[in-house]
């Protein structure tokens, strides 16, 4: 079965068909800066070069609209008919409480997604968005939801509830509920194979430290906790977002700031991590490059990015009363052996200890970086969501 996976977000749409007959990524691309100046289309076949195609693409069904004209193309396409595609893979941010699972999108599942809005603001409308798009220019092709909170359903409420009076959870749904799920769902069966180990006898921490990063530890593939929360914006530091701080600073600056409730949601989620502490940037890479140059305070973000990281490691042991693998995927994680080094530091411990020569030599690809001599294997595992998400919709869609 062909599956196109759609990836919406506010001005832009990522996607990919995926044959999950063979597991390839047949195409995949992105369109960007929907609805502003300089709209472009960038596509790649899996057996031809990219191409960059700039357009006029005022909103989500032109740039779908776009992406199926570019898959059938003569000279770039991977498909001649429309029909071709079989059935279409959303990936939707926030699925609350309810959805535990991947589900069938249909009329009464949309007015599901639209209650949720209130939870995910910033992410399920460009969601929606996107599946209405698809519904204008794929009628008739069975979509489903796959969701970045299911994988983290089962977490149990002594992990899922913040310390605040308990009616805020039930009035407004405040709980902890966890992202990236499809990543960490991901390289967790990986790992289970790499340690030629059922994933049920695992007990696991991934690592997925991309732009936004979270940590999460699994016991015996069952999300029992994780670092990012309410919204993406808790646990480690990211790019350009804070991670865990004190509450009331919010307050505090909001405050001697006069910040409306829209600035400080900005500076908290665009001008914060290691962005906001380094004043460099928000890629690791350029941070790591401005710390070897005595950049002071880019080697503070990069200390602090790391020490974080390793304490929510040692914390998820804990949780898990044990460890059999710690797993780094996703942007950094895969390809940063300076961030697994200095996030390992001091974990020999817990019988962490990554072997240098090994952990140079993993940069994108999958590898166990450990000692021979290690308790604990340490893994890098490139993560593949698109690959869940396309999975995930044929399951859904053969079932009914
Ligand atoms: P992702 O969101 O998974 O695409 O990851 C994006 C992040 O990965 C950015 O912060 C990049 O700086 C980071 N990244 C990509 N390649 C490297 C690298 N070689 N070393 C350090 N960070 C990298």
């Amino acid at each position: 079965m062909k599956v196109l996976v759609i990836n919406c977000g506010s001005s832009s749409v990522k996607y990919q068909l995926i044959d999950t007959d063979t597991d390839v990524s047949l195409a995949k691309g992105m369109v960007a800066r929907i609805g502003m100046s300089g709209s472009v289309l960038t596509h790649k076949p899996h057996d031809r070069r990219e191409v960059k195609v700039s357009a006029e693409i005022l909103d989500h069904i032109v740039a779908i609209e776009y992406v199926v004209s570019i898959l059938m193309s003569e000279n770039h396409g991977v498909i001649k008919e429309r029909s071709e595609i079989e059935a279409i893979g959303h990936r939707v941010v926030h699925g609350g409480e309810k959805f535990s699972d991947s589900v069938l999108i249909t009329p009464d599942l949309l007015v599901d997604l639209r209650n949720l809005i209130d939870l995910a603001p910033l992410h399920n409308p460009h969601n929606i968005r996107g599946i209405n798009a698809c519904l204008k220019t794929l009628p008739g092709v069975p979509m489903v939801a796959v969701f970045d909170t299911a994988f983290h359903h089962k977490m149990p409420a002594h992990a899922y509830i913040y310390g605040l009076p308990y009616v805020m959870y039930k009035r407004y749904g405040i709980r902890r509920y966890g992202f990236h799920g499809t990543s960490h769902q991901y390289v967790s069966e990986r790992a289970a194979e790499m340690l030629g180990k059922p994933l049920s006898e695992l007990k696991l921490i991934t690592c997925h430290l991309g732009n936004g990063a979270s940590v999460a530890a699994i016991d015996g593939g069952v999300s029992i906790d994780t670092s990012m929360g309410f919204t993406p914006l808790e646990g480690l530091m990211m790019g350009t977002r804070s991670g865990d701080l004190d509450p009331a600073i919010i307050l505090h600056v909001m405050a001697r700031e006069e910040l409306t409730l829209h600035e400080a949601n900005t500076l908290l989620n665009k001008h914060s991590g290691l962005a906001g502490i380094s004043g460099v940037s928000s890629d690791m890479r350029e941070i790591i490059e401005a710390a070897k140059d005595n950049h002071a305070n880019a080697k503070i973000a990069l200390d602090a990015y790391c020490y974080r990281l390793r304490k929510y490691i040692a914390a998820y042991v804990g949780a898990l009363g044990g460890l059999d693998a710690l797993v780094y995927t996703a942007g950094i994680g895969e390809n940063s052996p300076d961030v697994r080094e200095c996030s390992c530091e001091r974990l020999e411990c817990l019988g962490i200890e990554i072997d240098k020569t090994k952990n140079n030599q993993a940069v994108g690809k999958q590898m166990d970086i450990s000692t021979d001599g290690a308790r604990v294997r340490t893994l890098v595992i490139p993560t593949n969501e698109e690959l869940v998400i396309a999975h995930d919709t044929r399951r859904i869609v053969e079932a009914q």
